[in-house]
């Protein structure tokens, strides 16, 4: 099949740079490894940075998400027994977060592109992206192959794309934290009002508003650790003494969706580009999910990508496309900044998720969680530290196309 550009993978980065060129009179393929109702209902990220949400609604992108996104500009921490409150869009010049569940977004860029009679091929994993410096680079899947005069790698980290790359290029710069994320979805009474974060000695622990009914909570635990260690009652266990300073602002949970384990690593491609294979979305980086980082750099790549391409074959222009690599690096390499330090600031050393004992009168680990105190306190206190991370949490200014 030949097509000008196409694309491996249908998540945020694929299905938003899939409508954009399509928009611009621009062929398409998109290729997915997973059936259509299981791309739809994949529960991940939830929070949008007010930039994406900008650019989704210019380009038409956001009809729903008009309607059924919720603001959310707040974050408590909650910290030796405290809740402190973090007003982050006032400090962010009025700039929010947006809530609405990942899988409605990508709902949504589905069926605009089937509406283009253009709809991806489900359930059609790539096996391999081959002669990406040649002339006609080709996306090989079992039943079709794509001919194409660029292929668009975003197809997530684990990917076939991103193994087109040359050896020393594929695997860039990571690292592992020493400890994961148990994650599950919480059906609760109400919504959560904000972003909990807590610092506790038995371990990080958040509270994220999904929708009217489902919360996300995320509880540190140990590297590599097996979830099936997790049964409903320790969890609920250790969320309630973790979370236990935010008092009657929480919710209160009704029943858990199955629980999963986040490995906590970050990476980031030392190219996002090889010949005309260009990589976007995790494809190209993954963080953690600390600080809600990965689906808005994800937009923000195709957005990049949608523009440079669009200038390239419609104006014959090649300078944008030669600066995309550089500029996706600049901004992953700021998200991560902000993810990291976040991750640090929320995590003790030594953090013991110890069932039913009492937490450890350790005093270096009372005294690493005093520290702590004192630098939340520095953050939603007035002054350049809180503004610095509020701009940085909601979304840098970087360079988004309009
Ligand atoms: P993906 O969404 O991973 O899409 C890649 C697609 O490629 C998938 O559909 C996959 O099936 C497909 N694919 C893979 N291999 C092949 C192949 N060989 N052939 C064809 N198709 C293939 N980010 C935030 O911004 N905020 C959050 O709050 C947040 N929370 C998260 C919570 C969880 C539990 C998880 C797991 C992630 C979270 N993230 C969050 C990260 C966010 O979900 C990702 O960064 C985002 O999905 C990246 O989008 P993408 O399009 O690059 O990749």
């Amino acid at each position: 099949l030949r097509t000008q550009v196409g694309i491996v993978g249908a998540g945020p980065a694929g299905l938003v740079l899939g409508v954009m060129l399509l928009r611009a009179g621009i062929d398409v393929r998109i290729v997915e490894r997973l059936p259509r109702e299981a791309v739809l209902t994949r529960a991940r990220a939830g929070l949008l940075e007010d930039r994406v949400v900008r650019f989704l609604h210019e380009h038409g992108l956001a009809g729903r998400l008009a309607k059924e996104a919720v603001r959310h500009g707040r974050c408590d921490f909650l910290c030796l027994g405290r809740r402190l409150r973090f007003d982050y869009a006032e400090r962010a010049g009025g700039a929010h977060h947006w809530v609405y569940p990942q899988q409605e977004l990508v709902r949504d860029l589905v069926e605009l592109l089937e509406a283009e009679g253009r709809a991806p091929y489900f359930g059609q994993p790539a096996s391999a992206v081959v002669d990406t410096t040649g002339r006609r680079p080709r996306v090989e899947c079992a039943d079709l192959v794509l001919e194409c005069d660029v292929v668009v790698g975003a197809d997530g980290w684990h990917g076939v794309s991103r193994r087109a790359l040359p050896a020393d290029v594929r695997d860039g710069v990571w690292q592992r934290y020493p400890h994961d994320w148990l994650t599950v979805l919480a059906e609760v009474d109400r919504p959560v009002e904000c972003v909990l974060y807590a610092i506790h000695e038995r371990g990080f622990a958040a509270m994220v508003p999904r929708t009217e009914h489902l919360a996300r909570l995320y509880l540190q635990v140990p590297g590599d650790e097996d979830p099936a260690r997790w049964p409903e009652e320790r969890i609920r266990e250790q969320a309630r003494l973790r979370l236990a300073a935010a008092g009657s602002g929480l919710p209160r949970i009704t029943a858990f969706r199955p629980a999963d384990a986040l490995r906590m690593r970050s990476a980031v491609v030392s190219a996002p580009r090889h010949g005309r294979l260009f990589l976007a979305g995790d494809a190209a980086h993954i963080l953690t999910p600390c600080g809600a980082k990965g689906m808005n750099l994800a937009v923000a790549d195709a957005a990049d990508l949608a523009d440079s391409l669009v200038r390239q074959f419609l104006d014959g222009d090649p300078v944008p496309l030669a600066g995309y690599p550089e500029r996706r690096l600049h901004e992953a390499w700021r998200a991560q900044e902000f993810s990291d330090g976040l991750l640090r600031l929320l995590h003790l050393p030594h953090a013991d998720p110890a069932d039913g004992r009492p937490a450890p009168a350790d005093p270096a680990s009372r005294f690493e969680a005093q520290l702590r105190l004192e630098r939340i306190r520095r953050l939603v206190e007035p002054g350049p530290a809180g503004t610095a991370f509020a701009h940085g949490y909601v979304g840098s200014p970087a360079w988004l196309p309009a």
